[in-house]
């Protein structure tokens, strides 16, 4: 099979501020990695695939909300990889689909709804045991596509970038992807995560976790970001929107509210309050995510 996934480029950025700050500024393209599986979802996913094929495993089954980029990309790289596949919606089935689940229905996911409460706890060995026994076997991947061989996937964004830089940023959500950066980095320069949900201690301990569940070590050469939620995640305030356009018409780089837009905002901010030192290069994280529009489609009109 010709291999459907493009590398994704490094683009410099030019523009005023930058120039004003003494600041390099690449994206890392790994929106243009895949139509359907962009970004860090495809690096989260890559290594559980092959764990699912070693383990003999055809089923696939994870979890997320009603707009999920990652069950999105998990239902299309399952239909590439002929995987059967399981998505456990957070809710009660709506009465229309959104756009993501009319598309991983499309895709052959097969869709199972749970009520707010039991999805809590859906990550409860007992309550994936209980899921085992009704459904039958299954490779289990977590809402968000994060666990331990997400971040070998993650890690891999470091080998290839092949210009000098002093910090790598990125959006978080569950922090799997920001684990990657700092285990690629192994203590090398800094990463920079951007928190698209309401801060909570919760974040930075998982990141540590799972880079020491995959290095054996932990790094303190990162840091997270908490200013730029805009009111909690998939929160959006005008002022985030006017960004995505402007953005949009300047750099011919289009980003999403959820995650992109929130990071690249912080950053711009940052670099304006003088963070990051005369002479940083700096390469951020375009992580796709872009189907994710389509919950905000009243905002683009
Ligand atoms: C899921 C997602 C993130 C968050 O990644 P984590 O590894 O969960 O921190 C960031 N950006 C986009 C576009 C995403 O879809």
């Amino acid at each position: 099979m010709e291999n459907p996934f493009k590398e994704s480029p490094l683009q410099k950025i030019e523009d005023d501020l930058l120039r004003d700050k003494g600041i390099t500024l690449y994206i890392k393209r790994d929106d243009l990695i895949h139509e359907h599986i962009q970004g860090n979802k495809w690096r989260k996913l890559k290594y559980n695939l092959y764990e699912a094929r070693l383990n003999k495993q055809n089923t696939l089954l994870t979890f997320g909300g009603a707009y999920s980029n990652h069950i999105y990309a998990t239902a299309a790289v399952a239909k590439l990889f002929h995987f059967k596949v399981i998505g456990i919606i957070r809710g009660e089935e709506p009465v229309v689909k959104s756009a993501t689940l009319e598309f991983a229905a499309s895709q052959g996911m097969e869709l199972c709804y749970m009520d707010r409460e039991t999805y809590r706890q859906k990550d409860d060995p007992m309550n994936i045991e209980s899921l085992r026994v009704q459904i039958g076997d299954f490779y289990y991947i977590p809402e968000g596509g994060t666990n331990v061989h997400a971040v070998e996937g993650a890690e891999e964004i470091i080998e290839e970038l092949n210009v000098p830089f002093d910090y790598v940023c990125t959006p978080c959500g569950t922090g799997g992807t920001l684990a990657g950066l700092v285990a690629g980095l192994r203590g090398e320069k800094q990463a920079l995560g951007f928190s698209s949900l309401k801060g909570d201690d919760t974040l930075t301990a998982n990141v540590n976790q799972l880079v020491k569940a995959y290095t054996g070590v932990e790094f303190s050469n990162f840091s997270i970001n908490f200013d730029y939620h805009f009111g909690g995640y998939a929160k959006v305030k005008p002022e985030l929107i006017q960004f995505i356009k402007e953005f949009k018409q300047k750099h011919d780089i289009q980003l999403e509210p959820v995650y992109t837009a929130k990071m690249f905002y912080g950053l711009f901010d940052l670099i304006k309050q003088n963070y990051f030192p005369k002479g940083s290069s700096i390469v951020a994280l375009h992580t796709g995510g872009l189907q994710g529009l389509s919950g905000y489609a009243e905002y683009f009109t």
